[in-house]
C-alpha cells in the first residue's frame, strides 16, 4: 500500500479529485496527518466516502515505537517498526536551540564503513520519502514539541537513496506540512561525488556534511570502501562545486580514533587538505562500538587536534558525545535489538 506521508498536498488533492472527492478534503487530511492523527475514522471532518477511499488505498500510520531509551543527557533513541515490520532507529537530541532529530534514510546500508553497525548486515531496502518524514512527526509526538532541526545521519547513505531524499526535502519544507527550513537540515554522505554534484545543482539551502575520517586515500580505503571509487581530491572538488552553487558552507565529519587518525600529524594533514576552503570540521569522539576494536581518543588529543585546525584558520568544533550510555551510535541499537530478538 502507498504510504500517505509520501504525498505532497498537491498530489493528495489530485488523488482525491481523481476519485470524485473535493480537493479541499486534502488539506483537512493533511492537517490531521501532521498532528499525528492517522486513523481515518478519527478524522472527524471527513465524510464516509472519503474515509473509505483513503483506507482502501493508503497505509496511514506513523512508525510504531517499539523501544525507547533515554540517556542521562536527555538523548532519546527509538526503535520503530514500519508497515512491513522492518525496524529503523531514530534519535532525538536536545540542544539549547530545541530538539534535533537524527533520521534514518535506509534500512541498513550497503556502504560498508568498518566503524558502522548499520552496515553489518548490508542494506535491506530504501525508505520512502514519507517514511523518512514520519520519523520526525513520531519524534515530535514523543517529546511533545516541534522538532527544529533534522540530520540525515542515521542508518543509510542518504545520497544512495537520492530521489526519495529529494522528495523528503521538499515535503519537510512545505508550508502546509512541517514547514522546516532547509537551513535547519543536514544531509550527511560518505562521499558519493556524482550525487553531491547532482545535489549542488538543486541549489537547496541544506547543510551538506561529508564523512571524511582520514586524510589520505590509502587510509580511507581501509575504513570506507567508497574511497575505492572516489578520491579525497574528487570529494573536495565536488564540495567546491557544491559551495559555489549553493553558497552554503560544507561540514566535514572526522571521528577521532585513538592512535589511528588523531595525531598532530593527522591534524596538520587535514588542515593542509582543507586549506583555503570555507568549511567547518566536526570532530567526533567515537563511541566504543561493540563489534569494533576502536578506542576513543583522549581529551588531550581531541583538544590538540582542534587547536591545530583553528591555528590553521579552519573552523572546528568538538561534537558533544550524546547518548553514549544507550548505544546511540549509528545502527547500534537496531543491531543489538535484532541480535537479541531474532524472532522479529
Ligand atoms: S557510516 Fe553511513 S554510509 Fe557508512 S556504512 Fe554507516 S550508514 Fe552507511
Amino acid at each position: 500500500m502507498t504510504n500517505i506521508y509520501d504525498y505532497s498536498l498537491e498530489e493528495l488533492k489530485a488523488w482525491l479529485v481523481s476519485r470524485g472527492e473535493s480537493a479541499f478534503r486534502a488539506k483537512q487530511v493533511y492537517d490531521y496527518l501532521y498532528k499525528g492523527i492517522t486513523d481515518p475514522d478519527l478524522m472527524k471532518t471527513l465524510n464516509r466516502s472519503t474515509i473509505d477511499k483513503l483506507k482502501e488505498h493508503f497505509h496511514m500510520a506513523l512508525p510504531q515505537v517499539l523501544e525507547k531509551r533515554v540517556s542521562k543527557d536527555g538523548t532519546i533513541k527509538m526503535l520503530m517498526v514500519l508497515e512491513d515490520k522492518n525496524i529503523i532507529e531514530t534519535v532525538i537530541m536536545k540542544y539549547h536551540y530545541g530538539y534535533s532529530v537524527c533520521v534514518s534514510s535506509q534500512i541498513g546500508c550497503k556502504m560498508g564503513c568498518t566503524f558502522c553497525a548499520s552496515t553489518k548486515d548490508g542494506m535491506v531496502r530504501n525508505l520512502t520519502p514519507g517514511e523518512i518524514l514520519s520519523q520526525i512527526i513520531a519524534a515530535s509526538l514523543v517529546v511533545g514539541e516541534r522538532i527544529s532541526h533534522v540530520v540525515l545521519m542515521g542508518s543509510g547513505e542518504p545520497l544512495d537513496n537520492f530521489d526519495a531524499v529529494l522528495k523528503f526535502l521538499s515535503l519537510v519544507n512545505a508550508k502546509e506540512g512541517l514547514h522546516l527550513s532547509h537551513r535547519n537540515i543536514t544531509v550527511s554522505t560518505c562521499g558519493l561525488v556524482n550525487r553531491i554534484i547532482e545535489l549542488a545543482d538543486q541549489k537547496l539551502q541544506i547543510t551538506l556534511a561529508i564523512s571524511l575520517h582520514e586524510t589520505t586515500d590509502e587510509a580511507r580505503k581501509k575504513i570506507m570502501p567508497i574511497a575505492n571509487k572516489y578520491s579525497i581530491q574528487e570529494i573536495l572538488n565536488s564540495v567546491e562545486y557544491y559551495m559555489s552553487k549553493t553558497g552554503r558552507r560544507v561540514s566535514f565529519e572526522y571521528a577521532l580514533v585513538r592512535g589511528s587518525n588523531d595525531t598532530r600529524e593527522n591534524a596538520y594533514a587535514l588542515a593542509k587538505l582543507l586549506e583555503g576552503m570555507k568549511v567547518h570540521v566536526n570532530l567526533i569522539p567515537v563511541n566504543a562500538i561493540k563489534e569494533m576494536l576502536y578506542l576513543p581518543s583522549t581529551n588531550e588529543s581531541i583538544q590538540g587536534f582542534k587547536d591545530v585546525l583553528l591555528q590553521s584558520g579552519i573552523e572546528a568544533t568538538i561534537r558533544r558525545e550524546m547518548g553514549g550510555d544507550i548505544d546511540a551510535a549509528c545502527g547500534q541499537l537496531r543491531r543489538s535489538y535484532l541480535e537479541n530478538r531474532a524472532d522479529l
